[in-house]
């Protein structure tokens, strides 16, 4: 069983420093946690925001309580810069699909980066890069993943306050369906035969896309135990072919693992 955060209280009777970080990533999940305003204002009355460039200019200094890692590795100075991270956090939460499965940018996995780089620069040499996107458990300890792309305002909030308080964060490990079911949705894929990975994808969202007649594309990554198999036996009956099995699987978690490896059962 995962152990309890210990309570972060900050050192010497000042309130704990918080430092947020960007890997390779879009800022979404950063924009999320901006986006939470009022609530966040009040997390502000508890905490120390020491670095967050996307929000503030602020001095990279010390040691940091919490720090949040947006974005995957995918150059060796990032490498290397995820250590230095690990080495100054007490507390090291990942968020967001790019920091917990790699991301998209880890549909570089699956082909040749050389080839690309090669097509896209007009001088590949001046190019440093990884031949893989990963996820920054790969590297370092993590202490908690928050999932999401980007992740929800609710849930970056409730695990603010959970270390803070030194508790577990209660992220709920059941598929969307449930969401759906709390939500009073009537299943698109049994009613209208709609495509949708709810019952494979970590809740979170609020079922946001069924709740709008669409089917859930995963963008959560795979819950705790999911049956991805049955799924695409489910989904092959609703007439989707094997390339498309292959493609529903990789979009922003493409490389976790129970999404990486039900894809390949439908394509190389
Ligand atoms: S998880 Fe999604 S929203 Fe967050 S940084 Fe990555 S691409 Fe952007
Ligand atoms: S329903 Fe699925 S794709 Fe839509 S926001 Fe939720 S997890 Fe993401």
């Amino acid at each position: 069983m995962a152990k309890e955060p210990k309570k972060t209280t900050g050192r010497n009777g000042r309130r704990p420093r918080l430092a947020v970080w960007k890997f390779a990533s879009c800022d979404g999940c950063q924009l999320s946690l901006l986006d939470c305003e009022d609530e966040l204002l009040a997390v502000l009355g508890e905490i120390d925001v020491a670095f967050f460039p996307e929000a503030m200019r602020s001095r990279l200094s010390g040691r940091f309580d919490i720090s949040l890692v947006e974005g995957s590795i995918t150059t060796p100075h990032d490498a290397e810069r995820i250590l230095d991270v690990r080495r100054r956090s007490d507390a090291l939460i990942t968020i967001g699909a790019c920091a917990t499965a790699g991301g998209i940018q880890a549909l570089r996995n699956f082909s040749d980066v050389k080839e690309f780089a090669s097509i896209v620069y007009a001088r590949p040499d001046y190019i440093e890069t990884l031949a893989a996107s990963t996820p920054i458990a790969d590297h370092v300890a993590v202490d908690f993943e928050l999932r999401g792309c980007p992740i929800s305002k609710q849930q970056i909030l409730e695990v603010l306050s959970a270390f803070m308080a030194g508790r577990r964060p209660v992220t709920p490990p059941h598929s969307v369906c449930v969401e759906c079911k709390l939500a009073g949705n009537v299943c698109v894929m049994v009613a209208h035969g709609t495509p949708c990975l709810g019952p494979v994808t970590q809740a979170g969202c609020g079922a946001i896309c069924p709740s709008f007649s669409r089917g859930c594309y995963g963008c959560f990554g795979p819950q705790e135990s999911p049956n991805a198999p049955s799924l695409s036996r489910q989904l092959s009956k609703l007439g989707m072919s094997n390339r498309e099995l292959h493609r529903i699987y990789r979009s922003f978690n493409a490389n976790a693992p129970a999404f990486r490896d039900e894809s390949e059962r439908h394509g190389p």
